[in-house]
């Protein structure tokens, strides 16, 4: 199994904000000090403009260079620019590993899965997993899916994903939850589970094992993932009730479909998120 990372995605924040650098330092501790899983630590590559414009509009390209606040929740930061783009560049060579058949993960910040064509919210700047699967098929994959597990509704991947032949999107998620999407199917290709906020661990289960049955009947070639671990029981930003245990069954699930398979981190703010991680990258490498 690879994992993605580099330094530079911890060095930057905004007191207070939830999706801090301590989510990936904790998380690199936890997989340095484990012994289960043999790990290969490798850094982001470099992204195309030609790459990022197949997802996003050229404004909002530039408007990442403005020193301003995009909303509330997705502050301006130095060089912001710089780190969205090495986290698609991360998730660009995730596509690269996982067509090798090996195993992949890549863990970055900023998210991605909230980006539209033409916006920046909800702590996302440009949509890594969106311009990863357009790379794919730009480069001879027929058939990929995207399979969201984060809490909140992957409205940036549906509006970029709409309508694209050789792609299916699949979102499990709570709703009513930000961003408030999410709530029925959307056009040809989108596919969306919502879950009510008090749902049961059983009920939640049962979403994400319809959503997985239907990833299969799409019979992708690769199946890109946003792996997002805020569904869990004890996170600060939603009412999910999911445990370690469940996260470790999806990666098995998801091993168990037997196509090339890469994962990107979405969200997942709780002090347990490194132990989450570990649980669902043990369940894709089968132990
Ligand atoms: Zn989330």
């Amino acid at each position: 199994m690879t994992i993605i990372t580099d330094e530079p995605c911890t060095s930057y924040a905004r007191a207070g904000h939830p999706e801090r650098p301590q989510r990936i330092a904790a998380t690199v501790e936890r997989l340095k000090s484990q012994t289960e899983l043999a790990l290969t630590w490798v850094a982001p590559g470099s992204v195309t403009d030609e790459q990022i414009l197949r997802a996003h509009t050229p404004e909002m390209r530039a408007r990442l260079a403005v020193p301003e606040d995009f909303d509330a929740d997705t502050p301006f930061f130095e060089n912001i620019s710089g780190y969205a783009r090495a986290s698609v560049a991360a998730a660009l060579d995730a596509l690269k590993i996982a067509r090798t058949g090996e195993n992949v993960f890549s863990l970055m910040r900023p998210p991605g899965h909230h980006a539209t064509r033409e916006k920046s919210m909800g702590f996302c700047y440009l949509n890594n997993i969106a311009i990863a699967v357009l790379e794919a098929l730009a480069t001879g994959t027929k058939r990929v899916a995207v399979f969201d597990f984060d809490v909140h509704h992957g409205n940036g991947t549906e509006d970029i994903l709409l309508n694209r032949p050789g792609l299916e999107f699949f979102s499990v998620h709570q709703h009513p939850a930000y961003p408030n999407t999410g709530a029925q199917n959307r056009g040809r290709n989108c596919f969306n589970y919502p879950v009510a906020p008090s749902a049961t661990r059983e009920v939640y289960r049962a979403a994400l094992t319809h959503a997985l049955g239907d990833l299969k009947h799409f019979r992708p070639d690769l199946v890109a993932v946003s792996a997002g671990f805020d569904a869990y029981a004890r996170d600060p930003l939603a009412d999910g009730p999911l445990l370690a245990e469940d996260f470790h069954w999806l990666g098995q699930t998801l091993r168990a479909l037997n196509v090339p398979l890469f994962s990107l981190l979405e969200g997942g703010y709780s002090r347990d998120l490194p132990e989450l991680v570990f649980a669902y990258l043990k369940g894709v490498e089968g132990k």
